[in-house]
């Protein structure tokens, strides 16, 4: 199928900066895939409650130009809420994820459109190959993220994939039919199938602003993912409780063959307080296990919107 419309969703927060350069970049993008494949491209702004002057720049930009659009979120509710909330808005027969810094070569749209013309894929996604100009500790911790979800997880979740890619209109309605509240897409956009074609890319740097991602928000994330897309840690828990009864069991024979063959001499406390204070912080550390998936859980029946708008373009016609 060819496509009339190709969507670009573009998650915002606090990218005032790179803003200019990005709009730029993609107005030459769009009118090369004019010429080239005869389609108009709409670009889809979420404002994630950002504090600097990035809402007033879209205002600006929509006003001046028809092919901008944006929404805006009445605070921030992070990129995975604000990708939904582009894929609910953009009206293409195509549909693009980009990050606003510029890390995502819009020179790999034409690319994309050429898979997705083929008609043999749904979906044509950036990964990266390289990881320069990231820390080496954050890299090291990512690598070993994705072993342990694939390991564990009947989803794949192909590492140095990122939310660049263009999708089809079907994929697109699949992903917004999963409507959970604890969003992770990079289990999302596995889970729903479809071909998917991978493209390399190398790291490019920001072109301005500076990375929301702290080590710990990185770490939140990647126990989303694996709360979200796979339970067995809960068979983890389940098998450890069985491991300790067997443990106790042989201690029980241990202890009784010991008191008939050398008496039972009083002492031995220590390695009781040590054992209890064990046994104490396995229960606690499983009781966490349980509790993320719960804590998951109530959010998810309190049916929460995913994100709520103070403004769209449309308002300010
Ligand atoms: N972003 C967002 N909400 C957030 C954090 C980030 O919409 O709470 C956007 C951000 O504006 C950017 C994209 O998500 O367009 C990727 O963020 P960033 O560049 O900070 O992440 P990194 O590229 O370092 O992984
Ligand atoms: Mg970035």
């Amino acid at each position: 199928m060819e496509p009339c419309l190709i969507s670009v969703v573009v998650p915002c927060y606090n990218e005032e900066a790179a803003l200019p350069l990005f709009l730029e970049a993609l107005r030459e993008t769009a009118s090369s895939l004019r010429t080239e494949f005869d389609c108009a491209t709409e670009l889809v702004f979420v404002d994630d409650g950002s504090r600097d002057g990035t809402l007033p720049a879209l205002r600006e930009a929509a006003r001046t130009d028809s092919h901008v659009h944006y929404l805006s979120f009445s605070r921030n509710f992070g990129k995975e809420a604000a990708m939904y909330a582009g894929l609910e808005y953009a009206r293409g027969d195509y549909i693009v994820i980009m990050d606003a810094d510029l890390q995502h070569p819009p020179s790999m749209l034409r690319e994309m459109v050429s898979v997705l013309n083929s008609g043999e894929y749904d979906c044509a996604a950036a990964r990266r190959v390289s990881r320069t100009g990231e820390p080496r500790l954050r890299s090291f911790f990512s690598r070993r993220f994705y072993r342990l979800i694939n390991r564990i997880s009947d989803t794949e979740i192909v590492e140095g994939a990122c939310d660049f890619r263009m999708m089809s209109r079907r994929m697109v309605d699949a992903i917004l039919s999963l409507r959970e509240y604890n969003r992770f897409s990079k289990g999302i956009f596995s889970w729903v199938g479809f071909r998917t074609k991978w493209l390399p890319f190398e790291n490019q740097e920001r072109v301005a602003g500076e990375t929301k991602w702290s080590f710990w928000g990185l770490l939140v994330y990647a126990v989303q993912g694996i709360v979200g897309f796979s339970t067995a840690p809960l068979v983890f828990v389940a098998l450890l409780g069985v491991l300790l009864c067997v443990g106790a069991l042989l201690m029980v024979v241990y202890v009784i063959v010991k008191t008939l063959l050398f008496g039972d001499p009083v002492g031995g406390w220590p390695s009781m307080a040590c054992m209890v204070m064990f046994l104490g912080g396995v229960q606690l550390f499983c009781m966490g296990i349980l509790g993320e998936y719960l804590a998951k859980t109530y959010l998810e029946v309190k049916r929460r919107p995913i994100y709520v708008l103070s403004e769209t373009d449309e308002d300010a016609d």
